[in-house]
């Protein structure tokens, strides 16, 4: 259903939820796209009251990822208007449901990719509601089983934000609230696969990439103990590199430079966000080594040459953003080694200026939203007309 000038949020509602502790939706304002092409704008949206199991949340901070960029420019073909993005969101607890026994009113919360998942497959069952066999309801763009602009999700580049109790973590109080802001994707994407795969003392890590992705991964592989290297096409973030944890940096393009590193790694995760080639990488691993993809949703352009990389039974592997529960653990990790992320503090208003240059690849920090700087705006009336709610 939606409001005269609002759009209706709607997700999460279950049977538990449907009592609500009251019954009124909250109008609030956020940035969205109206399509592939166009600005971020202010328009009015509609946020469902909280339900027994819901938080209520105010939104102080929230990172830019690149994964906002694809989504709202429609590169994964699958984005439904108006976009929202946002999904390293961190806030203060407004309310809650009767109900919500994790968060009290007055905490300081996280929310990162997901809002929901069905509860119930093996991959939900298991705690690894990323893989969701239902599809995860992602905390923009969601709901994927049925993404129509009537139950799409909208982020955090908003006021407030109502998410079921399951889905918050608990930011550290040790921890910058803006500068942790980044942890809730970027530093769990790549804590996620350096845990799955065992990254530890002694392990030889390569890291593909200094962005947001890329600056968390070496600094957690850092603190894991690992001995980790930078791989870059760019020279000029050899010493940014080296500041957070890397003892050596690698310069893709440098030939020469790639071959004298030839077998040096175990692990290398890639933070690469576009298509690329895969075996220059491969090159680098060591007998067993693995070449893991987190930063990119599409094909490579090159098939992997598997002749060369059976003969020291190397693999290519995966990942995506990680668990609830590996939200939470990878906060904690922080909070105990200290680690946030290197960040530029931005106005709401600077946002489409930060997607520009997030999408040149510029930045080797994370642009975080103060949330401060979107009160009082007025929504665009006229935008939320024009796409028909
Ligand atoms: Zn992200
Ligand atoms: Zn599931």
């Amino acid at each position: 259903m939606a409001s005269e000038t609002g759009i209706r949020y709607e997700t999460a509602t279950d049977a538990d939820n449907a009592s609500s502790t009251n019954d009124t939706s909250t109008r609030i304002v956020g940035y969205a796209a109206r399509h592939a092409i166009s600005a971020l704008r202010p328009i009015a949206i509609e946020r469902r009251a909280p339900g027994a199991h819901d938080v209520a949340i105010e939104i102080l901070y929230c990172g830019v990822c690149h994964s906002d960029v694809h989504q709202v420019r429609n590169e994964w073909h699958n984005t439904v208007y108006p976009c929202m993005p946002g999904h390293e969101i961190v806030g203060r607890v407004t309310a809650v449901g009767d109900r919500v026994r994790r968060h009290a009113v007055g905490d300081l919360v996280g929310v990162g990719c997901m809002v929901d998942s069905c509860q119930h497959c093996e991959s939900c069952a298991d705690g690894e509601e990323q893989y969701c066999e239902h599809g995860f309801t992602a905390t923009y763009n969601g709901n994927s089983q049925n993404p129509t602009a009537a139950n799409n999700t909208f982020g955090g580049y908003s006021e407030s934000i109502v998410v079921r109790e399951d889905f918050v973590l608990r930011i550290p109080s040790n921890l910058d609230p803006a500068a942790a802001a980044p942890i809730l994707c970027a530093g769990v994407t790549t804590f996620s696969p350096l845990r799955h795969w065992k990254v530890g003392k002694g392990t030889r890590v390569g890291v593909v990439g200094l962005g947001g992705l890329g600056q968390m991964a070496v600094k957690l592989a850092t603190a894991m103990g690992a001995t980790v290297s930078l791989i870059t096409r760019s020279p000029d973030k050899a010493d940014d590199a080296r500041r957070i944890g890397a003892t050596d940096v690698i310069v893709s393009t440098d030939k020469a430079d790639m071959e004298a590193h030839a077998g040096a790694f175990d692990f290398i995760l890639s933070t690469i966000p576009q298509p690329h080639d895969p075996n220059p990488y491969m090159a680098l691993l060591a007998r067993d080594g693995i070449y893991t993809v987190v930063g990119c949703i599409a094909p490579l352009t090159t098939p992997l040459d598997l002749s060369r990389i059976l003969m020291q039974r190397k693999s290519l592997g995966t990942s995506l953003i990680g668990s609830i529960a590996e939200t939470q653990a990878v906060l904690d990790f922080c909070s105990l080694h200290d680690i946030v992320s290197d960040f530029r503090l931005i106005a709401i208003d600077d946002v489409n200026d930060a997607f520009d240059r997030v999408d040149k690849g510029e930045v080797d920090y994370r642009f975080v939203i103060d949330m401060a700087s979107l009160r009082g705006q007025t929504p665009d009336e006229s935008l939320a007309a024009k796409v028909g709610l």
